[in-house]
Order: structure tokens, then C-alpha cells, then sequence
């Protein structure tokens, strides 16, 4: 389905509309598959999703400076751009946007778009401006690249509900694709940040993944049905591995409301620290 053509590289956003105004008009539709870089097994399973359903691949790669708190590490984020395009070009993608906060952001920059309720939960209790930030960022690719369908990876399961509802409220015209959590053979969800772990700290977070799957196992084969006491068991088998447990929480897998008792397709959700890293991951039960 998809053309072969020489990756462009582009930088501008006025530039990357009058691209993505080319293709529509060769009646091309467009996947896009919005990222911070250092790209990973599970970023490429977006590529190769998007690869399957539409004819323009556009790959964007921008670490986004409003979503980062004052104490996170934005600036120690990876930007390793030369393997990112090798890894885009090999992916067969049409185009990579690299914009420059500048561009994105310029001096008086005044809009901002808020997710409300959704935003307040989970990740956004200890990151309070995080998902303004991200929920802003991709309105703004949306309308950068105009894309007919946008993939988001389940790892980012607050992010996926966010996004798909802001595009919804705002009657963005693409369509929101939700793709499988990519996972390292030992149960590792797989993530740029996971390059600050020492072999020491990777063995620890293993922790993260295993108690998630235990929980699942309590759910499906033991007939556990409480949302506190599965809380419980996985802070317990959390806590002598990890340096801070920041949540653990069992929620509605469509609309994020809590669940006292895990009747209904849930969402058991975490995030820990090992050392100063911050970890998330969750399984869908
Ligand atoms: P990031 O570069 O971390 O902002 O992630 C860009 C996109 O890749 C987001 O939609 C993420 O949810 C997705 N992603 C990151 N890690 C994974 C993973 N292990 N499995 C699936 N998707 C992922």
C-alpha cells in the first residue's frame, strides 16, 4: 500500500502542510505516528500498523518541552536523530517531522488545550501539566499533518484515552488507533526512558511487569475481585524492588473511572521510580 519515495526530512511546520497538501491532493491518505525519538521495537509497531492501513507514513519526532515538569528530565532526554531517520528510512516512512520548540512554540505562544477530569488522574496527580502539554502538542501535529488515521501506543494507556477523547470533543477528522503495549521477552515494556536503567536497575523493574501480570493471574484464575486488595498484593510485591511506588490503580478501561470492583474490562495501571527513573506500564484485564 505504501509508495516508494526518497524519505524527506522536514523541519518547518508551514513546510510540512504544503507536503501533506501535495499528497491529499494525489488523493494519498496519511498514517501518522507522533513520537519523542529514540525509537524503539515498540515505536516501529506503530510504523508497521500504520503501514498497513495507509498509503503516506508521516513519523514525527519531538521532545516536547511543556510536557516535561521543572525537575524531569527533558533535558537529558535521548535525541539520537541520526538513528531515528536510518530506522524511519528502513521503516519505508514518507516523512519525518522534526520541528524546533521554536517552531512549535513561538515567543507568545497563548493556546493551550486541557483534557479536563482525564488529565487530573493517574500520571497527571505528580505531573500536574503533563497531559495540557501533550494534549496541546498533538492538537497541533494533528493540524500540522492532517492525518487520516493517528497511532498511539496502549503503553501510554492515559495518554491513548486523552487523545482519543480531545479529538473527539474537538471533531478532529482523524481517526484514533490504539496499538498493543511491545514488550521485551522478560516482560519489560519497552521505552526510550529505560536507556537510564543500569543492569542492576533493569532487573528491578522487572518487578513492574511481573506484578501487573500476577494481578491479572488473581483476577482471571482466582477469582480476586477487588480493586483494594489487588492494589495491595501489587504494592506488596512492588515495594522491595522499587525506590518509590508513585500509584498503582485499577480503573475503568474506557472511561478511567475507578472501579471498586473489577467487574468490567479494566485498566490495572503503575508507576514506580527505580532510582530517579520514572516507569509506567499496565495490563488491560
Ligand atoms: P514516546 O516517544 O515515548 O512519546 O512514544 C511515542 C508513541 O510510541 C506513543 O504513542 C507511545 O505510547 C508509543 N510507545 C512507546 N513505547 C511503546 C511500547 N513499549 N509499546 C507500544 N507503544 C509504545
Amino acid at each position: 500500500m505504501v509508495n516508494r519515495i526518497k524519505m524527506k526530512i522536514i523541519k518547518k511546520p508551514a513546510e510540512m502542510q504544503k507536503l501533506i497538501k501535495k499528497y491529499k491532493l494525489k488523493g494519498k491518505t496519511i498514517g501518522f505516528v507522533p513520537t519523542m525519538g529514540a525509537l524503539h521495537q515498540g515505536h516501529i509497531s506503530l510504523i508497521h500498523r500504520a503501514r498497513k492501513e495507509s498509503n503516506i507514513i508521516v513519523v514525527s519526532i519531538f521532545v516536547n518541552p511543556t510536557q516535561f515538569g521543572p525537575s524531569e528530565d527533558f533535558s537529558r532526554y535521548p535525541r539520537p536523530f541520526k538513528k531515528d531517520a536510518g530506522i524511519c528510512r528502513k521503516e519505508k516512512v514518507a516523512a519525518v517531522f522534526v520541528p524546533k520548540p521554536k517552531d512549535i512554540y513561538p515567543a507568545n505562544y497563548f493556546t493551550h488545550i486541557t483534557v479536563e477530569k482525564l488529565s487530573d488522574i493517574m500520571c497527571g496527580k505528580s505531573r500536574p501539566d503533563h497531559f495540557k502539554g501533550v494534549a496541546t502538542v498533538v492538537a497541533k501535529l494533528f493540524n500540522i499533518v492532517q492525518p487520516d488515521r493517528a497511532y498511539f501506543g496502549l503503553k501510554d494507556y492515559q495518554q491513548f484515552i486523552i487523545i482519543r477523547k480531545m479529538a473527539g470533543d474537538m471533531n478532529f477528522p482523524v481517526k484514533i488507533i490504539g496499538c498493543p503495549l511491545v514488550r521485551e521477552k522478560n516482560g519489560l515494556a519497552l521505552s526510550s526512558r529505560n536507556a537510564y536503567l543500569s543492569g542492576e536497575q533493569k532487573q528491578r523493574a522487572l518487578a513492574l511487569s511481573l506484578s501487573l501480570q500476577m494481578a491479572k493471574n488473581l483476577i482471571k484464575n482466582k477469582n480476586v475481585k477487588s480493586a483494594k486488595s489487588i492494589i495491595s498484593k501489587i504494592r506488596k510485591t512492588l515495594r522491595p524492588h522499587v525506590n518509590k511506588i508513585d500509584y498503582v490503580e485499577i480503573r475503568d478501561a474506557e472511561t478511567l473511572e475507578t472501579l471498586g470492583i473489577v467487574n468490567k474490562r479494566a485498566v490495572i495501571a503503575a508507576a514506580i521510580f527505580i532510582g530517579k527513573t520514572r516507569l509506567i506500564d499496565n495490563i488491560i484485564v
